[in-house]
């Protein structure tokens, strides 16, 4: 702690982020309000809860509220909230650094995309702006704190250049106050207008859970006891008078627990802002009433993009608890599983303990039930959404829907009812395994599926040309969390699901009289490839290609390795079987220089071949590319 001034300066991320945020929010200014009014009520939310336990930390000072206050004199706006403040400590934490992993994600993607000028609000708007959106409009932003649990006062001071100044102050009052030294004006809003700012309010803030306070003058009629008359009793001079008096401008409706038929279009839009920070509209909304033994409200959405961080680990899950229009917590992530962690909203139980803590929570038969029928909504929703739609959705979330199937084995079969996916056939489209079923033919007994990151060199894998000939259809697999589901995926409406890269597909009758004859060469070839093959055997998949390596049932595919690997664990090399196409004519060509003399030296080139070309026709990666080019060019010019 410290009693003097201090000045510092932002760290680079924060000069970033505010640079990007004032120049790319600039036509939609009027946010700024909206923030830190959000700040605000956060704010309070804090001390309500504390003071739930510690009702000290109240004092006398316990009606909250939020106020505005405009000073057209001096062209300044003061927003402020009796809320639980910050210490010294807190404001070098929380104002100067950027703590959000979203924010910092957001960051790091534009650095690599150098796409700042393409920078759009849609972009931005997949984050929260927060404090800094007031340099949008302010030239310079003070702010005045004091924690609830805090004898000192705290004054920071920005002209958002680069550095700003700290230091202890005695302010009385509890919680925070926020200065903005507007800009000068450059188009018609006047931020230090009443009805600019009460129209605002109205429109960004409504449902804001605290009274917004202005204190306007007002001009009233002068009581009739109060007027001067003449001897005919008729009023002689002012008949009104100007007051000042407080205006509150929400209405606080908690709309989640209104009747569906009570909320407007634009009041659901509003409050998914407020809680969700995205601009984007909502995909779909879910408002909920549960009756019964308990009952409770849940207000649900599904945005219709994904955040940047939908994959961070420390991300927050987007549901809000309240009891009886009280806020509790927010990042509840015991209302709603991980893999519809993307889901925004809001669930008033006014069955619960206003006290509960996490640790309770996740013992809690009502949340963990609240959970199971939110989930079952959400599955209702999902699955009566129309093809369009549920694609934008699936697009979106499908990966992180998916990633449900192997932590939540209960629900594994309502996912995959949901789950989509491209195909040999789909034409690019997204197909449900249902209808994948519906279409197998006659004889197909399994669903079959390829793993790998490209979508054409699957669609033109080797390992399909057999099941392209029979006509079955084949499931394209491109997100690394596909591995993970289908191996918690045993079947589909009693149809097991096969790899089409592992163990035998028996899909084409190997000749018993040719597979004796091939038997020395194989084995010859498999001593020679040692290293890296397991088996050489006769394929029952190739139909043109002249090789390719399959797994075991059970075994890692190759894509499966190449995550692994990716994700930096350590996998021990899986040797695969080498199969050889036995029509080929190359392979009766080897035979027969293997049959007049084995110690013919190209043998070893061409068996390298055979294995490369498999790699290569997988999308692998070869291992020795300059042996590669060397036996290829040889050969061509043996050949040309
Ligand atoms: P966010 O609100 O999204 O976390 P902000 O940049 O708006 O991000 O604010 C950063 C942090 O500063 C907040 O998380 C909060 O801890 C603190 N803060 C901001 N405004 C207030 C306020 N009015 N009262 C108390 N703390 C605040």
């Amino acid at each position: 702690m410290t009693a003097k001034k201090e000045t510092h300066q932002f760290k680079t991320e924060v000069q970033q982020l505010m640079h990007l945020i004032v120049n790319s929010l600039y036509s939609n200014k009027e946010i700024f309000l909206r923030e830190l009014v959000s700040n605000a009520s956060d704010a309070i939310d804090k001390l309500r809860f504390k003071a739930q336990t510690h009702p000290e930390l109240l004092g006398n000072d316990s009606e909250f509220f939020i106020r505005i206050q405009a000073d057209k004199e001096n062209n300044r706006l003061h927003v402020f909230d009796n809320g639980i403040g910050m210490t010294y400590d807190e404001v070098m934490e929380n104002i100067g650094t950027i703590a959000k992993s979203g924010t910092m994600a957001f960051l790091e993607t534009l650095r690599q995309s150098k796409q700042e000028n393409l920078l759009s609000t849609e972009l931005i708007g997949q984050f929260g702006v927060g404090f800094y959106s007031a340099f949008i409009v302010a030239k310079k932003v003070t702010v005045l704190t004091r924690s609830a649990e805090s004898e000192k006062g705290v004054r920071w001071e920005s002209m958002g250049d680069g550095s700003y100044t700290i230091e202890e102050t005695d302010r009385k009052d509890r919680g925070t106050e926020i200065i903005l030294d507007l800009k000068e004006k450059e188009d018609e809003t006047d931020f230090t207008e009443e009805w600019t700012l009460r129209r605002i309010i109205k429109h960004h803030s409504d449902f804001v859970g605290y009274p917004i306070k202005m204190n306007v003058e007002k001009t009233v009629p002068i009581p009739d006891n109060e007027l001067i008359k003449d001897k005919d009793g008729k009023p002689v001079g002012e008949t009104t008078r100007k007051i000042r008096e407080d205006e509150i401008l929400n209405s606080m409706k908690a709309i989640w627990t209104k009747n569906k038929s009570e909320v407007t279009q634009e009041e659901y839009e509003e409050f998914y802002k407020h809680i969700s920070h995205d601009w984007n509209m909502p995909l779909e909304k879910l408002h909920l009433k549960f009756e019964g033994v308990t009952e409770y409200h849940a207000l649900l959405y599904i945005p219709s993009k994904a955040p940047l961080d939908l994959f961070h680990q420390n991300r927050k899950n987007g549901m809000q608890l309240y009891c009886k229009r009280v806020f509790i917590m927010d990042d509840c992530k015991e209302l709603m599983p991980e893999y519809l962690g993307f889901i925004q909203g809001v669930v008033d139980a006014p069955d619960l303990n206003l006290n509960v803590s996490r640790e309770i929570l996740q013992q809690d038969r009502l949340v963990k039930n609240i959970q199971k029928n939110l989930v079952k909504k959400v599955f209702e929703l999902l699955s009566s959404m129309d093809k369009e739609k549920y694609e934008i959705f699936y697009n979106e979330f499908g990966q992180s829907l998916k990633a449900g199937i192997p932590t939540h084995f209960d629900q594994k079969d309502k996912i995959a009812d949901l789950i989509r996916y491209k195909t040999t056939k789909s034409d690019g489209k997204l197909i449900s395994l249902k209808e994948y079923v519906s279409r197998m033919k006659s004889d197909q007994k399994d669903i079959y599926y390829i793993t790998g990151d490209n979508l054409v060199s699957l669609m033109n894998s080797p390992h399909l040309e057999a099941l392209k000939d029979k006509d079955y259809e084949v499931l394209l697999m491109t997100d690394p969390v596909d591995e993970w589901v289908v191996q918690s995926l045993p079947e589909y409406d009693k149809k097991a699901f096969k790899s089409a890269e592992k163990g035998d597909l028996d899909l084409i009758k190997v000749d018993d009289k040719k597979k004796e004859e091939y038997q020395s060469l194989f084995e010859f070839i498999q001593k020679s490839l040692e290293e890296n093959v397991k088996e050489v055997k006769p394929s029952s998949r190739l139909k043109n290609s002249l090789s390719c390596l399959s797994g075991e049932d059970f075994g890692m595919s190759a894509y499966m390795e190449k995550i692994m690997k990716a994700t930096g664990q350590s996998v021990t090399k899986q040797k695969r079987v080498l199969e050889l196409n036995m029509a080929h004519p190359v392979l009766e060509k080897i035979k027969a220089i293997y049959e007049t003399d084995t110690k013919n030296p190209s043998l070893t080139g061409y068996f390298s071949l055979l294995y490369d070309l498999a790699l290569v026709g997988e999308g692998g990666k070869i291992e020795n590319p300059s042996r590669f080019s060397q036996v290829v060019s040889d050969l061509m010019s043996k050949a040309i």
